[in-house]
């Protein structure tokens, strides 16, 4: 199970991001540096609503 991609909305500034489902590091928002996801060692926890998942192919 390789994981997917998502499409993360920033709860901030609505910014919409793509992050990997098993992001390894913390992940920020790419416009105002929100914490959009961090790693828990399996699937990443999210601070942001998903707006899509994207299946890795
Ligand atoms: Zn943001």
């Amino acid at each position: 199970m390789p994981g997917s991609f998502l499409l993360v909305a920033c709860p901030e500034c609505d910014n919409e991001q793509t992050l990997f489902s098993k992001a390894a590091s913390t992940v920020g928002c790419a416009v105002c540096g929100q914490r959009l996801a961090a790693p828990t060692g399996g699937k990443a926890e999210l601070f942001g609503e998903v707006i899509e998942t994207v299946e890795h192919r």
